[in-house]
């Protein structure tokens, strides 16, 4: 069972109940299609996690229990990757598990080969909930169906139910900052109390086309280095989400 988090104020929380705002509602509802009953981890950003379930009226839910295991990350990560060559997605999607990933969306971009089967798709979910339960998470990562890298540039956009968004595009060659003092500057300048959302972009074996770059940049996307040595697209991801551990974690 993939739960997925949403993050709310404490003044939300009223007698086991969460009063849900029109942002958040909409994201249960239209982004994430959650129907009455079907759970989800509401976090305060404050370290305090509950098991909820979504109410009858979508403006309410109700409080289950509070969870006292915590093994996420402090930020939660959602990782765009462009779909590698071959089965070479499967060990990704398995690792990115392993360190803390809670939403992957593989993306088709120009340079990518080929469009992955359902039943790929399938397989790569079950990696990821066998996954979870060895890395012991309290979350089974979403695993969003594949689409064009314009639209999860548009769709990451809808998704802004937490209170801090940063996006970031992994860039092989060139002058872009080093993705670690990019965390480290986001760290110091977001308040500790607040939950922070960071999504990142990782490209295929050809890399970005220019264009590429260029659009998610006017989606607010920032360009990073993972490094001076070329990573392979299959490393990449795993590299970055390493640095947001090695930024959060210590
Ligand atoms: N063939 C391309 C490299 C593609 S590497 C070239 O020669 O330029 C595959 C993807 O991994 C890239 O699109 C980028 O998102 C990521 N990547 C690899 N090495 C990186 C680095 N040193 N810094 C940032 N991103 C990197």
């Amino acid at each position: 069972m993939g739960l997925q988090r949403l993050a709310i104020a404490p003044h939300q929380l009223q007698n086991q109940q969460i009063i849900l705002n029109t942002q958040q509602q909409h994201y249960l509802n239209r982004v994430l299609r959650l129907k009455e009953g079907d759970r989800f981890i509401a976090m305060d950003g404050q370290g305090q996690w509950w098991l909820a379930s979504l109410g009858a009226s979508a403006a309410q839910a109700r409080i289950i229990e509070l969870l006292s295991v915590q093994n996420e990350l402090p930020v939660t990560v959602t990782l765009m990757v462009a779909l590698p060559k071959g089965n070479g997605f499967d060990e990704v999607v398995r690792q990115m598990t392993e360190l803390g990933v809670v939403c992957i969306a593989p993306t088709i971009s120009d340079r990518t080969l080929l469009n992955p089967s359902p039943q790929k798709l399938e397989r790569w979910r079950r990696i990821a909930g066998e996954a979870a339960e060895q890395s012991e998470r309290q979350i089974v990562p979403t695993i969003l169906d594949p689409v064009p890298f314009a639209t999860s540039l548009s769709l990451i956009n809808t998704q802004q139910s937490f209170t801090k968004n940063k996006q970031y595009i992994c860039v092989a060659r060139g002058e872009s900052p080093h993705f670690l003092n990019c965390l480290n500057d986001l760290r110091q300048m977001t308040p500790d109390k607040e939950q922070i959302n960071i999504v990142i972009a990782t490209g295929p074996e050809g890399g970005w086309t220019p264009k590429e770059v260029e659009s998610a940049i006017a989606a607010d996307f920032q360009p990073v280095s993972l490094g001076r040595r070329i990573l392979r697209a299959v490393t990449a991801p795993l590299v970055a989400l390493s640095l947001v551990a090695a930024a959060w974690e210590q």
